[in-house]
């Protein structure tokens, strides 16, 4: 997309052209920073990269002036891309780029955000990798993690098990943080028995930042598949406010918990597998992790039907949010309910008379072969469904209760139905623990 004939021509005019450092005055404001190239959104409103690192969009009009001028960013040199000479006495890890903030730098010469796409492009741009193992790069997806689809996932799924054939020692998998956790619940039943460590790594703030988490997550990814002999999917980021360590967090019990920190990651009712300081020491926190074995073969189960949804009860909840998915033809609903596990099913007085419908409407999707799943919106704690009446009365009619994130219960169901026609058997693969989804204890310290 091209910025409007009006911006254009006022560019034209004073010789400015994207990727040049600008000082933008609109009424009573000044903005300055890098003017980006025009990508989306409104062709009449200028995008300026500020100094902070964040974009800002400014309407045009006759009352906005621009000009060119000096910034920080400016002064910044370009990095030097050296030809990358592998190490045979290092471990090899392969970096499977999905795209999102952790896989993008900026180009200085055009304000462009690009992503990295060889192994040269990740050495300039984290040094100090080289010296931990011998980096491979493979480009899979360019990709904001909000689109990420379940395509996504079983591409994915191949992908690992291609890289583990050909004998990598571990795998990074960059992707953005939105639905990372979503990723590393679809991986972990995907792709089972891995002999590898394979762990996806985001970051909150993009390269370009002074406060950018990109390279500590990456290099904490590094020194933990080169010196631990650990092998499963997990997740690896900031674990505190600081630069002082990343957390190794289970694939299937992790939660995006904050939109804007580093740390924005937790382990959702157990403890992270491991910390690794800044400088690379790492401590296990756990016992009970796969251990790395390049002799083990894994097992890609890449399976998953779409017709699955979550769905978060509210008071005022609306039987029909539920007959949509059932006239829509969906095969498994997840409900992220209140509490320890409850949705509004009891008349107590005029303003609930509807509530009974939805009871009903459950037990009808329940009897037409719609599996209905129980989690719960509290972020931390087993559902439990035997503690109140009305939760015994759905429990009756065949809700549930699964001990697992709302995200994870969502994904498990979906690969589940994956593997079959048939609704009964798709139940008994969503309750049987295939790899350590059900939780049977929570960690209490998980919550401190
Ligand atoms: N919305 C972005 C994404 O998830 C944020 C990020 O890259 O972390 O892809």
């Amino acid at each position: 997309m091209e910025y409007s004939q009006q911006i254009l021509s006022e560019l034209k005019k004073k010789g400015i052209r994207p990727g040049d450092y600008v000082v933008v005055e609109k009424d009573v404001h000044t903005f300055s920073g890098l003017l980006m190239p025009k990508s989306q959104g409104d062709s009449n409103s200028l995008i300026v990269k500020l100094d902070n690192g964040y974009n800002t969009g400014i309407n045009f009009d006759k009352n906005t002036k621009i000009k060119k001028g000096k910034g920080e960013q400016e002064k910044r040199p370009k990095a030097k891309i050296e030809k990358y000479k592998p190490d045979p006495t290092k471990p090899t890890i392969a970096i499977l780029s999905t795209g999102g903030t952790v896989a993008s730098r900026i180009d200085y010469s055009t304000g462009a955000v690009t992503p990295l796409e060889t192994a040269e492009d990740i050495i300039s741009a984290i040094p100090e990798i080289k010296n931990i193992a011998n980096i491979r790069i493979r480009p899979v997806f360019q990709m904001a993690s909000d689109d990420i689809e379940s395509y996504h996932w079983m591409t994915l799924a191949k992908k690992i098990e291609d890289e583990i054939d050909s004998g990598v020692d571990g795998i990074i998998i960059t992707h953005g943080t939105d639905t990372m956790h979503y990723t590393s619940a679809a991986l972990s039943l995907m792709v089972q028995n891995s002999p590898i460590p394979i762990l996806l790594v985001g970051s909150q703030r993009s390269s370009d930042r002074g406060s950018s988490d990109a390279s500590m997550n990456l290099l904490c990814a590094a020194q933990f598949i080169a010196n631990s002999d650990f092998s499963g999917v997990a997740i690896c980021m900031h674990g505190s406010a600081s630069d002082d360590f990343c957390y190794i967090h289970p694939g299937l019990h992790v939660r995006k918990m904050h939109t804007s920190r580093r740390d924005a990651f937790r382990s959702i009712d157990v403890l992270s597998y491991a910390k690794i300081d800044h400088k690379g020491a790492i401590s296990f926190l756990r016992n009970d992790y796969s251990k790395k074995d390049k002799k083990r073969k894994p097992h890609i189960v890449d399976r998953y039907d779409n017709r699955v949804a979550l769905v978060k009860i509210y008071p005022g909840f609306d039987y029909h949010i539920l007959e949509f998915f059932e006239k829509a033809g969906y095969r498994g609903v997840i409900l992220e309910g209140t509490g320890l596990g409850h949705a509004p099913i009891s008349q107590t007085d005029d303003a609930t008379k509807l509530h009974p419908k939805l009871l009903e409407t459950i037990r009808r999707m329940i009897v037409g072969g719609i599996i209905i799943g129980m989690t719960s919106q509290c972020a931390y704690g087993k559902v439990n469904m035997n503690v109140y009446r009305p939760q015994r009365i759905m429990q009756e009619a065949g809700i549930l209760p699964l001990y697992m994130t709302p995200e994870t219960a969502l994904v498990k169901m979906g690969w589940s139905l994956g593997h079959t026609k048939n609704s009964e058997d798709a139940k008994k693969i969503l309750l049987t623990n295939v790899a350590g989804e059900i939780l049977d204890r929570v960690d209490v310290q998980a919550y401190e």
